[in-house]
């Protein structure tokens, strides 16, 4: 994500934090120091910060490792004002793993709301709980903090983690699709509901609603895209005509081809042999700073994944969406034979829709 640091790396998984977090953490400390007066009020405000994002630090540790258990790599972990973000490379396709790997983040407050009231009532000899967030002790507030993101992720709404638990609950009976459909509707009402409340209660009601509400409509595309490529080859949607590079190329050359078609991404073959792929953004920069007389060779990524035309497209597509290009070159037997691109795979999805006459996909 731009605009994030890495704080480190736990467990071989990169941590980063957003810098908007900063913002959070000095309006804190203000707000405290503005209320309290005193240097040691907004020390400790921004401790109960930091050891709250610990917390959700550790809920997404909880998905990222449950996710490694499955063979499912997590490619960062990046903690945002409104929460965290474990980016796992895919999602489950095993209902009952989706249902692990969700419910593991969750579980992790649970556990952790336990070990500090077992060390609450260690303290204070099982005196009673008050789960007061405004005005109790730093493990009181702690407890019910966690108590409330193991809630609030609870919610059977995408894109909280109750609702993938819904989804797998439901694909256990019927198939994914309609179990995501599902799903989401029930998210979407649900952020009606909440918005409703939002307006004659908590507007934090309506800011969870808007959430909701773009997290089950994106689900619900993403669910439908998967069951639109699935069991289709590359080789039917990838693209067979398009111009390639040779590395001792000028980048004007690549200017001249990009003005002369629609092509945004290049193929650049040595001998024969797929070297290298130009693509749009790294040539503008390139033009930007060394002008076009510069060669293709210089500027062109060496380190590029293929697909093959045998391979099916909701994994290829997978890959494509992952892998931070446009474009993934198809290969077959070391010869270069087509090009997948977003844009293509659109296009094919909404042939498809069109022939079928019933899904309609929505791309975001
Ligand atoms: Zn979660």
């Amino acid at each position: 994500m731009k605009w994030s640091w890495k704080l480190g790396k736990i467990a071989g998984i990169g941590v980063y934090m957003h810098a908007t977090f900063l913002i959070l953490i000095a309006w804190i400390g203000y707000a405290e120091w503005r209320q309290a007066g005193s240097l040691a009020a907004a020390a400790a405000g921004i401790g109960f910060i930091l050891a709250l994002f610990g917390c959700v630090l550790l809920h997404e540790l909880g998905h990222a490792l449950t996710a490694r258990r499955y063979g499912i790599k997590t490619r960062d972990i990046t903690l945002l004002p409104i929460g965290g973000l474990a980016r796992l490379e895919r999602m489950p396709d095993e209902p009952l793993q989706e249902l692990w790997v969700a419910l593991a983040g969750p579980a992790v407050n649970a556990v952790i709301a336990v070990v500090l009231l077992a060390g609450y009532w260690l303290v204070s000899g099982l005196a009673p709980l008050s789960l007061d967030l405004v005005g109790g002790s730093f493990l009181q507030r702690m407890i019910a903090v966690n108590l409330l993101l193991m809630g609030f992720n609870l919610l059977p709404a995408f894109p909280m983690d109750g609702g993938r638990v819904l989804r797998a609950l439901l694909a256990t009976r019927m198939d994914y699709l309609k179990a995501t459909r599902t799903a989401a509707s029930l998210g979407q009402a649900m952020a009606f509901l909440f918005g409703f409340l939002g307006f004659f209660g908590n507007p934090f009601l309506l800011f969870i609603a808007f959430f909701v509400w773009i997290g089950a409509g994106q689900e619900a595309s993403a669910a439908e895209m998967r069951a639109a490529l699935g069991g289709i080859p590359v080789s039917r949607a990838m693209v067979t005509d398009f111009r390639t590079l040779s590395p001792h190329d000028p980048l004007a050359r690549a200017v001249e081809l990009i003005l002369a078609g629609s092509q945004q991404d290049f193929p650049v073959i040595d001998n024969g042999r797929l070297a290298g792929v130009l693509t749009r953004a790294d040539l503008l920069l390139a033009l930007a700073r060394q002008g076009q007389s510069s060669l293709v060779s210089d500027v062109m990524r060496r380190d590029f994944q293929v697909a093959e035309p045998s391979e099916m497209l909701d994994t290829a597509f997978a890959r494509l969406q992952n892998c931070g290009c446009r474009t993934l070159p198809v290969e077959s037997r070391n010869q270069l034979v087509g090009l997948l691109t977003m844009d293509n795979v659109g296009e094919f999805v909404l042939i498809q829709a069109a022939l079928s006459g019933v899904a309609k996909p929505a791309f975001r």
